[in-house]
């Protein structure tokens, strides 16, 4: 482990990548896999860290959620992960995580934070990257329709007991977090859960169905496959809904 020192000098205890690789490459072959034709990507650029929400200080927290995440810090990436070491439970996450900076390796975009808004851009980043990413983890023999349908079902029990919020963005943002759980289930090709998971949500929130359906059609129509679609999808977004924002050029 090191001690890593952000550059608002906040500090914390991280595993190096080399110290996880070999951890997560012995706990999955699928990890293995993944690695073997991913991992050149992987070494590009600024160095990759770990360490736990548990560890992690209070700037590189997302508060609105327990969820794994990136964060890019000036001369770092640093994964936050539930727990670490990691066990075998864990590897999922951690690949997806990576799959994340993988993406931005490539020139996927990042949708930039909204002033009023914070959590709007991870939700829309979330939306564009989680069914790319999962569908390519599964190509290296990980179980992604498991991975999809623990995530439908979590997300269920999440809105069981909510109503749609009131607040433009607010429910800009929970249709983007709807919309990005649809658009898992396809490309995860789970086409039963998804099915279920749009008939609850329709159900449950009828008058949140046209936002849904709009956004949802916005996406298929620009498509979201390369970073030139996303780049010209987050700006369509932008537009839509007034959001006065165009993605960060990679
Ligand atoms: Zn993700």
């Amino acid at each position: 482990m090191v001690t890593l020192v952000l550059s608002n000098e906040d500090q914390c205890e991280a595993y190096t990548s080399d110290e996880m690789i070999p951890l997560l490459r012995n706990l999955s072959s699928s990890f293995g896999m993944f690695l073997s034709r991913e991992g050149r990507t992987l070494l590009w650029g600024k160095p990759i860290y770990w360490i736990s929400t548990e560890t992690a200080p209070e700037s590189i927290v997302l508060h609105d959620t327990e969820n794994a995440h990136v964060v890019e810090d000036n001369s770092s990436v640093i994964i936050v992960l539930k727990r670490l070491p990691a066990e075998e439970k864990d590897v999922y996450v951690a690949a997806h995580e990576l799959g994340h900076v993988l993406l931005e390796r490539e020139g996927f975009p990042i949708p930039k934070r909204l002033p009023g808004n914070v959590s709007l851009a991870f939700s829309l980043y979330a939306m564009l990257q989680d069914p790319l990413i999962n569908v390519r983890l599964s190509r290296y023999g990980f179980d992604a329709i498991a991975h999809y349908t623990s995530n439908v079902h979590t997300s269920l029990a999440v809105l069981a007991d909510k109503t749609p919020p009131f607040d433009f963005l607010d429910r800009l943002l929970w249709c983007c977090n709807i919309v990005g759980i649809m658009l898992d289930g396809e490309y995860s090709q789970a086409a039963v859960i998804r099915q279920q998971f749009e008939e609850s949500m329709f159900g449950r929130f009828p008058d949140l169905v046209p936002e849904i359906t709009q956004l949802y059609s916005l996406v298929r129509e620009i498509g979201f496959d390369t970073p030139e679609q996303q780049r010209k999808l987050l700006q369509g977004i932008a537009k839509k809904y007034h959001l006065y924002e165009v993605p960060e050029e990679a």
